[in-house]
């Protein structure tokens, strides 16, 4: 089965949101056009509980139930068939989507024969990265879909050192147009 994981793609984490990545907003088109080609699409959802350690080294943001915890109205969020929320705990991070979520993502993959994951969402040096290095480590191909994957960094230099580290744990990286 093709498989499609869109990370956290929220309001909290576009234009507007309290931890607004620089021109997320601009994926969701992307992702939106990508879903067509999938034949399963799961989607991760920061969602933290009112008070945890995170929020000690970032601003407040996706509190579960909140509007900045949801999907953008923007993103066809009907073609999603999974949701996993993560970061529910209070002492972790929960970055990746296999760490600390409500549905344990690799034996959910595994049980439906996926070998493959296509990577896309918010944000690349983060929430990305840590799941793609998971996903790696729990013996998973990774493709990592770029022009559908926003970045904290501004300078060209750092984004293309992202990518390399993530190239040499293993992940392939394409644009949506070779999906
Ligand atoms: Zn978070």
């Amino acid at each position: 089965m093709k498989t499609l994981l869109i990370i956290d793609v929220q309001n909290d984490f576009i234009k507007g949101g309290t931890l607004a990545v620089p021109e997320a907003e601009q994926v969701i088109p992307v992702i939106n056009e990508l879903m067509d080609k999938f034949d399963l699409i799961l989607a991760t959802q920061d969602w933290h509980p009112k008070e945890t350690a995170h929020f000690e080294e970032w601003p407040t943001h996706c509190v579960a139930g909140s509007r900045g915890a949801d999907f953008p109205e923007e993103l066809h969020k009907e073609k999603i068939n999974q949701i996993f929320y993560k970061g529910t705990g209070n002492r972790d991070d929960g970055y990746s989507g296999f760490e600390a979520t409500n549905i344990e993502l690799s034996n959910y993959l595994k049980e439906r024969g996926v070998s493959k994951l296509y990577l896309c969402g918010i944000a690349l040096e983060y929430c990305v990265k840590s799941t793609a290095l998971d996903a790696l480590k729990e013996g998973f191909e990774v493709v990592l879909i770029r022009d559908a994957i926003a970045n904290f960094a501004r300078e060209q230099e750092k984004i293309v050192q992202e990518y390399e580290e993530l190239q040499k744990a293993g992940a392939q990286i394409m644009s949506s147009h070779q999906i």
